[in-house]
């Protein structure tokens, strides 16, 4: 079989190569790291997770928790790799994210059909190729796809959450807990009244934010939006968002406090702990001053800052196929966040089906497009058919699922029917 050109060793590239390897066919897989870096990843490992270390829901009531298990069942190295890196984190799979990614690295460094080659890529290569870059594509291969595609890119700011030492947190303050008690209790919890709470929305609406460049839109993902963004929206907004107290009384007086602020575990030691949903814009100096008002985190210290990144996606509706071909050339891929699909196992499972594609494509053989019925072909079809003018990435959703047949009104019940026909249909698909 020819060899398939893979550009780009991330949540998706990594998927496409293994995905192409495991089928008999080789790859050729470029990563620019660590020649050249890109603005949020740290280290030279493949799959790197550049902010949460949580991979979200783990359950089958939740789109993304079916989207794990279809991936689990063709065989995807990236939940294969989560599963085996787990850390505690009540219904979420979260990972340990150093292990995690040098289990990818490894597995998909000694198969034996893969070559990889460190160098930025510069213009859309001839041959079979997926294109798998990530929303920091380097600049020569952005300006490439924007030429080839004949259409702007966007561009825009994304925010990545502070870092704390476990040991500098005030134990005394802070309490260990699930939401309503979900898998074994997992956050630590810092519980605030509602002044403590009225005086930090105010300390965080009139904190310096680090300046935006003139060129670039703010434009965020909902789900990663900046807490001072939130904040400034109202001055309940962050209590119905990641600072919301249900499911979370304090064991100490078995009342549900004003307020919540989450820490989740970062790594497997569980030396480091994260504020949940704390991505920020705050320059580095107003992070410590603002964030140390939270009780329990006094003297925090912090080992890695919350900082903001440019994303770039294109216009997948009028630009894509469902198979993740190019319209204009059927040898040319695209897989990731660059597709507009948005998330880490959304990346994975859009690098997943683009991968198995490219490798039917070498075999001769036709694409498949999974059932719009999966959480895989439902995100596939999305982007492929969404209004091109207005077009947003998505997180995998129930929403994108067609209806059932019947009505069921309990929501729990509804979404384990949605994820059983999900996981029947794949089933039946790949057969
Ligand atoms: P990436 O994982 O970024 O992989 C792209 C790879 O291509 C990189 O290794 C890069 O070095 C390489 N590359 C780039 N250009 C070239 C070139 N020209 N030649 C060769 N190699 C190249 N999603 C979540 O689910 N949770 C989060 O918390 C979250 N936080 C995010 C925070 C930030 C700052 C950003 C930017 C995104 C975040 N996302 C998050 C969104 C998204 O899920 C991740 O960006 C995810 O890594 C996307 O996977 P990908 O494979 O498309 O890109």
């Amino acid at each position: 079989y020819p060899t398939v050109n893979v550009i780009g060793a991330g949540l998706a590239g990594s998927e496409a190569a293994w995905q192409i390897a495991e089928a008999g066919v080789p790859v050729r897989l470029y990563e620019m790291r660590p020649v050249k870096q890109t603005p949020a990843h740290h280290t030279e490992n493949f799959a790197e997770l550049v902010c949460s270390n949580s991979l979200r829901a783990n359950g089958l009531t939740n789109a993304v928790g079916l989207l794990k298990e279809e991936m689990r069942r063709m065989d995807s190295v990236v939940i294969g790799a989560a599963d085996k890196t787990a850390v505690p984190a009540g219904g979420a799979l979260a990972v340990d994210r150093d292990t995690f990614s040098q289990e990818i690295t490894s597995r998909i460094k000694n198969h034996p059909l893969v070559m990889v080659v460190n160098e930025e890529i510069t213009s859309l290569p001839e041959g079979i190729t997926v294109v798998a870059t990530g929303p920091l594509t380097s600049e020569a291969l952005a300006e490439a796809i924007q030429e080839y595609n004949g259409s702007e890119g966007f561009y825009f700011y994304d925010a990545a959450a502070p870092i704390i030492d476990k040991s500098t947190i005030d134990m005394d303050k802070v309490y260990l807990k699930s939401r309503y008690d979900k898998g074994e209790a997992a956050y630590l919890n810092c519980p605030m009244t509602e002044e403590e709470f009225n005086a930090f929305h105010q300390a965080l609406v009139s904190a310096e934010v680090a300046e935006l460049k003139a060129f670039e839109k703010e434009k965020y993902f909902e789900g990663c939006m900046p807490i001072e963004v939130m904040a400034g929206r109202g001055i309940k907004t962050m209590l119905f968002g990641p600072m919301k107290p249900v499911g979370l009384e304090d064991p100490k007086t078995g009342k549900r406090p004003y307020a919540v602020i989450q820490l989740r575990q970062d790594n497997a030691a569980a030396s480091l702990y994260n504020i949940v949903g704390f991505q920020t814009h705050l320059k580095w100096g107003e992070q410590k001053r603002v964030f140390r008002m939270i009780p329990g985190l006094e003297n925090a210290e912090f080992v890695r800052y919350g900082v903001m990144h440019r994303n770039s996606f294109m216009n997948s509706p009028e630009l894509l196929k469902a198979t993740y071909q190019s319209v204009n050339r059927e040898d040319l891929f695209f897989a990731g966040q660059m597709t507009g699909v948005e998330g880490y196992v959304e990346s994975a499972a859009s690098g997943l089906v683009a991968g198995r594609n490219a490798a039917r494509l070498a075999k001769g053989l036709a694409p498949i497009t999974l059932p719009r019925e999966t959480a895989m072909g439902s995100m596939a079809y999305y982007i492929t058919h969404a209004e091109g003018k207005h077009f947003q990435p998505m997180n995998a959703n129930f929403g994108l699922l067609p209806e059932l047949p019947e009505r069921i009104r309990d929501k729990r019940l509804r979404y384990e029917a949605l994820a059983e026909r999900a996981l029947e249909a794949q089933t039946a698909y790949l057969k």
